[in-house]
Order: C-alpha cells, then structure tokens, then sequence
C-alpha cells in the first residue's frame, strides 16, 4: 500500500442515499503494476449495481476505494458530491458499510457479534435486526448465548445472514457487498437472497456477484477487464442487447448451477481469441 490514509477531513455529504462518482481513477498497489486503469463511473444514490469480471480485473479493489481502505493512486473519488478524502473515517465507516466475502465472527455473544460492542444498540433493536436478516429462530432464542470461536454455534449460511444484521443495525447509506464465492445451501440462498433485498432497498448499493439470482435483482451491471469497466449499462438494457458482455453472460449461464465467475473466464476467453 503506497499512501498513508490521514483523517483531516470536515466536510459531511448530504444525508440519505449517496451517489458515488470515480474520476479517471487509477490504482497500483505499490509494485508499479496497475490494478485499475482510468476508471470513471457514476452510481446514482439507491441504485444497485451489480458488478462482475474474471478473477483478478479489480473488483475487489475498486470497492476498497469506495470505502477508503486504500487511496486512489491517480483521479478523484466522490461519495455524494464530497471528495472522499475530506469526509471525516468515523462519517465515512458509519455510513459506508462492507459485507465482505468472508464473514469474520468471533467468540463471544450473539448480540455482541452483531452490535460488535456498541452497548448503545438495546436488546430489541438487535433482535430486530435478526429478524430482518431472515434468522428469526436466532432472533427468538437467547442472544446473550455465547458463540465459540469463529462463530461456532452458527452454520456459514447463518454466519453470513448475521454479517446482514449488522450492516442493518449500522443503517449506513452505501453498501458494498463482497458476495461469498462459495456456494451455499438453497434455502439459505432464498433468506440471503430476500434479507439482502430489504437490506439496499433505498440504500447505494454494490454488490460483486458470484450468482444470477443476485444480479437478476440489480439495476445496472458493471463489468470489469484488467482493471477497465468495459461495460456499465442499466441491466435490462444489458440483457435486451445481444452484443453486450452480459447479454452473452445471461446466454452461456442458462441455468442457475454455472458459476458466474466461470462464464465470465469463458467470456475472457472467446474475447482473447476474437470471438465477439
Ligand atoms: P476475484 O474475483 O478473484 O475476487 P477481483 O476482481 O476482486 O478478483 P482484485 O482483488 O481487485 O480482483 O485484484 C486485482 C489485482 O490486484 C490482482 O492482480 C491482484 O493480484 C492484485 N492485488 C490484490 N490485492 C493486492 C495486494 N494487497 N497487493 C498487491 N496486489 C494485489
Ligand atoms: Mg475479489
């Protein structure tokens, strides 16, 4: 990592869901390799944005800028018209929330696993949460029950559904969900799937999508190349258009058992050897 991240920043963004604007943004992790290449892109506030791309294009990376775990290395970041730099981090961590791809629990209880030790969240507002995150038998049990560690006690779906309830009770106005690779059981899946879409209704959403079922739920669709957005469309016009990547993704990944993160290798692929 190149910069130092300071904290000088005064400036509040608007309240309410954010937009978020990239500039000709560039970023190298300090190897002088660079991981994206001039990206610019605007999400307007509430709008979800699915985002895909072999493994290895940047996904990862640009979510990071969002929420200034790393600095741009070239170009401007905005979230809601303020320069990201000059947004306060104790503004920025409560209003920009990560669900990562691996859900981190600890040993300890239920209720501080949500609230992560923020004793001004009461009981109710926790079990609320819980519920609203589709674990209702978690809900009605005892939350003060002690986990083990690494969240024994809890299946990986539940696991995951509990990193929902946080991100609930922190009601930030831009969320960013790293979507688990692995897969996970069906009926999991359909609580992932419905907590998820309460969770970003009305909220700034990013969510780098493994599944179809996620990106059915998406408003716009953007798709990373060697650190380029190479596509950024609303969805349905991705889909209705047969020369998009995505139209060509929706056409190889038929049904729901292909791995998202295959098809865009095979899409890589064709691309590689001029099959357009
Ligand atoms: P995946 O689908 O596998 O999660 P991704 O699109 O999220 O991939 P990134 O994690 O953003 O990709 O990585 C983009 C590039 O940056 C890759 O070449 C990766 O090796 C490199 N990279 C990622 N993290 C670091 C790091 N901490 N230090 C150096 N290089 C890194
Ligand atoms: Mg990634």
């Amino acid at each position: 990592i190149t910069a130092e991240i300071n904290d000088r920043g005064v400036v509040s963004p608007p309240a309410g869901a954010l937009t978020v604007e990239f500039r000709d943004v560039s970023f190298e992790y300090g190897d002088d390799e660079l991981v994206l290449r001039d990206v610019t892109a605007r999400i307007e506030p509430g709008r979800r944005v699915g985002i895909v791309g072999r493994t290895g294009s940047g996904k990862t990376t640009f979510s990071r800028l969002v929420l200034r775990l790393v600095e741009a290395t070239n170009g401007t970041i905005e979230l809601g018209g303020v320069p990201i730099a000059d947004i306060p981090m104790t503004e920025l961590r409560r209003r920009v929330a990560l669900i990562p791809q691996e859900v981190e629990l600890f040993s300890g209880t239920i209720r501080d696993n949500v609230t992560l030790f923020d004793d001004a969240q009461t009981d109710d507002a926790v079990i609320d949460a819980l519920h609203r995150a589709g674990l209702s038998s978690v809900a009605a049990g005892d939350i003060h029950r002690v986990l083990g560690p690494g969240g024994e006690g809890l299946s990986a779906g539940e696991a995951q559904l509990l990193s929902l309830a946080r991100v609930w009770l922190r009601a930030p106005d831009i969320i960013v969900l790293d979507e688990p690779t692995a897969r996970v059981d069906p009926e999991t899946e359909v609580r992932l799937d419905a907590a998820v879409s309460e969770l970003t209704a009305g909220r700034t959403t990013l969510i780098i999508a493994h599944r179809l079922s996620t990106l059915r739920r998406a408003d716009d669709i953007m798709v990373f190349d060697h650190g380029r957005i190479v596509e950024y469309d609303d969805r349905q016009r991705l889909a209705d258009d047969p020369t998009s990547r995505f139209h060509r993704l929706l056409t190889l990944a038929l049904d729901d058992s292909v791995d998202i993160d295959d098809v865009t290798v095979d899409i890589a692929v064709s691309d590689a050897v001029g099959v357009a």
